[in-house]
């Protein structure tokens, strides 16, 4: 997909090309050897590690890891496909398929470019087992040096049915908790990660005005709030101290249960309805 006009015509913002003060930049913010990133990208010939074709912009890291471990060099629409591939723009989104240099006429482009993805993210899973960035690039170096850019020569006209697939991203399952009355549920501990939503509840000695509440500024017996926040306990603090010390319980649930946990439950504790909003601040009430 080489074009005859400008070489950097898709780099955009640059590319390591443009900007060889980047590749310094890099190598001591990654904390590579001397000359790594230059040996890399030579051996690629300065393009990116997935399609090849556009010029290498960044050095890409694992997601979701504290570290900023690295993995290879790429532009930036492969980097979007990879953080997307990897969740996070969300669950369930199918592959971004947009590349700078894919023209109109590219042949299976979909296909290769997943494919193109699987090969960098399998062959840079094997450097994982390296624990500084200049043994993980040590090891890429080495393996393009022998390997090449495209060992399975996505974009060499291998048929598509021997290139690598990238795995089918596991979606969470349904959560079974779903079945159970919201209040029947087991408790959750204040730094529960496995759900990905909560509600918790609270139950005041004394009428209590909340922060950051769908009552504000009205003191209330009973609180109800749902959230994505982990640990859950962290959102249940922003309404106060109060909230926290008087938290009865946290279950996992989405914002129906939320509503049907406010509109029709007992609080366990006293008895008394969970119901704590004035009857027209309440759904369907105007
Ligand atoms: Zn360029
Ligand atoms: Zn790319
Ligand atoms: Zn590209
Ligand atoms: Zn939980
Ligand atoms: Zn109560």
């Amino acid at each position: 997909m080489a074009n005859d006009r400008d070489p950097h015509w898709a780099c955009l913002k640059g590319c390591f090309e443009q900007h060889p003060e980047r590749i310094a930049r890099s190598t001591s913010r990654y904390r590579f050897a001397k000359g790594q990133l230059e040996e890399l990208l030579r051996l690629l010939d300065g393009r990116c590690m997935v399609c090849l074709s556009c010029h290498a912009m960044i050095v890409d890291t694992a997601t979701r890891t504290a570290e900023r471990k690295q993995r290879g060099v790429l532009c930036l629409w492969c980097k979007d496909r990879v953080a997307g591939y990897e969740g996070s723009y969300g669950d369930g989104r199918p592959l971004a398929s947009m590349c700078r240099c894919k023209t109109g006429d590219a042949v299976e482009w979909g296909e290769r470019i997943s494919a193109a993805t699987a090969q960098y993210l399998n062959r840079t899973a094997l450097l994982q087992i390296h624990r500084e960035n200049a043994d993980r690039m040590a090891a890429l170096i080495a393996d393009v040096s022998t390997r090449g850019a495209d060992p399975h020569q996505v974009w060499g006209g291998a048929p598509v049915a021997d290139l690598p697939q990238l795995p089918v991203r596991e979606v969470a399952p349904e959560p079974a908790y779903r079945e159970v009355e919201p209040l029947a549920r087991p408790r959750c501990s204040n730094e529960c990660r496995e759900h990905p939503e909560h509600v918790y509840f609270a139950c005041f000695q004394e009428p209590t005005e909340l922060r950051d509440s769908d009552v504000d500024g009205i003191a209330v017996r009973h609180y109800v709030g749902w959230t994505r926040q982990h640990p859950p306990i962290q959102r249940v603090g922003q309404h106060g101290a109060t909230c926290r010390e008087s938290l009865v319980g946290i279950i996992p649930g989405t914002t129906a249960d939320e509503e049907s946990v406010k509109a029709k439950e007992s609080c366990p504790k006293c008895g008394k309805p969970l119901e704590y909003r004035p009857r027209k601040m309440r759904p369907g009430k105007s």
